[in-house]
């Protein structure tokens, strides 16, 4: 391949075309972002960026040293596969090689859509519109308490903002983790001084109101609405591009998609995970740092015939919120045995998932040891003596 074009300038994008020259790639490298701003960092947008504690959070890389060429504010808006055309707002870009890495998008909140004062927290612009509600101390209603209400709430909480925080479900998390590992976290949010009021749903955002289906009026000068987000995905509509169940882009284990030299990585894609036994679609930002090298391996191993790497990852997170540093490596399913290490109710505990005996996943709470023993123990895909496990004064340790 000489030339390769990557739609979307998010992490996946960008640490994509910073891969391939690493990995000594000397064809074009063009990266298309639909965003104005150079290329940046999503995770402070929910931590120092919102408490103005960081101007903004761009990328450290030298785009032009590296020979990628960059075109921002340009949105793609289809592909052609069989004429290896890239449609973008400023005209077809012709590819040998095409990378997806569009990301995700907030999921809207039907009737809050418009409404003056209703916020998302996905982007620069969002954070920036957020961060003078925080500077003047606002009565903020949250709706949602996933990972990125959580974050806010902890931020305007700090900025000394009245929280309230509307969830439907009878707990944070729900879709995340089980109700005996988010249990103990819902008593995050009072110590914190935010209210959390699950089994709640909106019925309607009036300006300066939030109307629940109880009738319940909560008085919000401003309203965030964190319910999840969706793989940004809707451009690829007749392109030939196979989509999975989320509207991701279904990608192989070689991360390659459905149509030739077409490769997706990152928040837009899901890809079968051998390790798990099932496809995953992963949201975090470690998956859109290592997916890439896997691309960048696979585009330039593919010009000396070498046999394509598999992307296999053990999926790691991380999330601060409310004073407190929550790691998260592996992944469960319902069916995984709980092993709590400490006492859900301290201020640090881990709690690992078992399969058949070998640790498959794990969440620590300020107990950074575990996270960095445990994910080695996962990766290995260790057997654990689920009684020494429990000991939270011993460290993680194949039996
Ligand atoms: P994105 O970052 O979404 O980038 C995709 C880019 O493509 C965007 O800039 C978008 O504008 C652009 N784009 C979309 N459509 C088009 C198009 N048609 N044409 C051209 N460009 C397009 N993860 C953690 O593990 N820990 C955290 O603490 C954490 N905090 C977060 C806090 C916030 C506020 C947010 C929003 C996310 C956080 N994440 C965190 C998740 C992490 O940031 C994402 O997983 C990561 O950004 C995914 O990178 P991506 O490049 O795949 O997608």
């Amino acid at each position: 391949a000489r030339r390769v074009v990557v739609a979307g300038a998010g992490m996946a994008g960008v640490q994509t075309a910073v891969a391939l020259r690493e990995q000594g790639f000397t064809g074009t490298v063009t990266l298309i972002g639909a965003e104005p701003h150079q290329p940046y960092d999503r995770p402070p947008l929910s931590k120092a960026v919102l408490l103005g504690k960081a101007e903004d959070s761009a990328f450290d890389v030298d785009f032009e040293a590296l020979g990628i060429e960059l075109r921002l504010g340009c949105a793609a808006l289809g592909v052609r596969p069989g004429a290896h055309v890239l449609d973008t707002e400023a005209g077809p870009v012709p590819y040998d090689v095409l990378v997806l890495a569009t990301g995700a998008e907030p999921i809207r909140l039907p009737g809050a859509e418009g409404v003056p004062g209703v916020h998302r927290l996905r982007t620069l612009d969002d954070a920036e519109r957020l961060r003078p509600v925080l500077a003047r101390r606002n009565a903020v209603v949250v709706v949602g308490a996933g990972w990125i209400g959580a974050e806010f709430a902890t931020a305007a909480r700090e900025a000394g903002c009245a929280v309230t925080v509307v969830e439907a479900a009878d707990r944070p998390l729900a879709g995340a983790l089980p109700a005996e590992v988010a249990a103990p976290m819902a008593a995050w949010y009072a110590d914190a001084g935010a209210e959390l009021r699950t089994r709640a749903r909106v019925e309607r955002v009036e300006p300066g109101t939030v109307v629940l289906d109880d009738g319940t009026r909560l008085p919000a000068d401003a309203v965030v609405v964190g319910i999840g987000a969706r793989p940004a995905t809707a451009w690829l509509a007749g392109s030939g591009v196979t989509l999975g169940e989320h509207g991701e882009v279904a990608a192989d284990a070689h991360l390659r998609t459905s149509v030739p030299d077409v490769y997706a990585v990152g928040d837009c894609a899901s890809f079968p995970s051998g390790r798990y036994g099932e496809r995953l679609m992963i949201h975090h930002w470690d998956n859109a740092l290592q997916g890439p090298r896997t691309v960048a391996a696979n585009i330039v191993g593919a010009a000396t015939g070498e046999a394509p790497a598999v992307y296999d990852p053990v999926p790691y997170f991380w999330s601060e919120q409310f004073g407190r540093f929550v790691q998260y490596a592996g992944h469960h399913a319902s069916a995984d045995t709980t092993v709590w290490r400490g006492d859900a109710d301290g201020p640090a505990w881990t709690v690992c998932w078992l399969r058949n005996g070998r640790l498959v996943a794990l969440l620590a709470v300020g107990r950074p040891r575990d996270l960095t023993q445990g994910g080695r123990l996962i990766e290995a895909g260790a057997v654990m003596d689920p009684r020494l496990l429990a000991d939270p004064a011993r460290p993680l340790k194949a039996a």
